[in-house]
């Protein structure tokens, strides 16, 4: 199956060198900047942090094991389009495995679009459309996403356990509309 995965704050600890940079130590909420033209003006000036910033320990090994399963991994982020070069460079340096890399602005409908069947994602606008359409989110836990509910995992070294949770969770609702369907007796 199809497994969209989100880049920043994902898989890559993204938001620590936004602060470095900021001059910032924490941060409150998970909007940084204002505004839309205040963001793509910081990631101009800054493009640098795209192949500065560090992957998660274990998150290039998690994703390759998915992709030695069989599934097949797209990397879909919202950075700006100038960031496409230094991102497909940046997941093949840290032993990413390979995948259609799209910067797009609607995740969820380039989700529908190839007929994903999860996304892991950290962002709380992000994983409320995404769900909201019905493609089951595993959720990067950090602290600005804690209110959602859904399966989260906070390290990836427990990645792969969530994902066989949502991928089990999928066959069961499946067979028990299937059940529903023909109207065999459930136990
Ligand atoms: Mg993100």
């Amino acid at each position: 199956m199809i497994i969209g995965v989100d880049i920043d704050n994902t898989i890559a600890a993204t938001l620590p060198e936004i602060l470095k940079r900021l001059g910032w130590k924490t941060v409150a909420g998970y909007n940084l900047f204002r505004t839309r033209a205040e963001e793509e003006r910081f990631f101009l000036e800054n493009a640098e942090i795209f192949a500065r910033v560090q992957p998660y320990s274990f998150a290039a090994e998690a994703l390759q094991e998915l992709a030695a399963r069989g599934h097949e991994i797209a990397y879909i982020s919202a950075r700006p389009r100038h960031a496409l070069g230094a991102t497909e460079l940046w997941l093949e340096v840290h032993g990413f495995p390979a995948g259609r890399v799209i910067l797009t602005g609607d995740k969820p409908r380039v989700l529908k679009e190839m007929d994903a069947a999860v996304m892991v994602e950290d962002a709380p606008g992000e994983i409320a459309a995404i769900g909201g359409l019905g493609v089951p989110v595993i959720i990067k836990d950090q602290v600005y996403n804690r209110f959602l509910p859904g399966p989260r995992f906070s390290r990836w070294g427990q990645f792969l356990k969530a994902f066989e949770v949502v991928e089990r969770g999928s066959a069961l609702c499946s067979s028990w509309e299937s059940t529903l369907v023909t109207g065999t007796p459930r136990p």
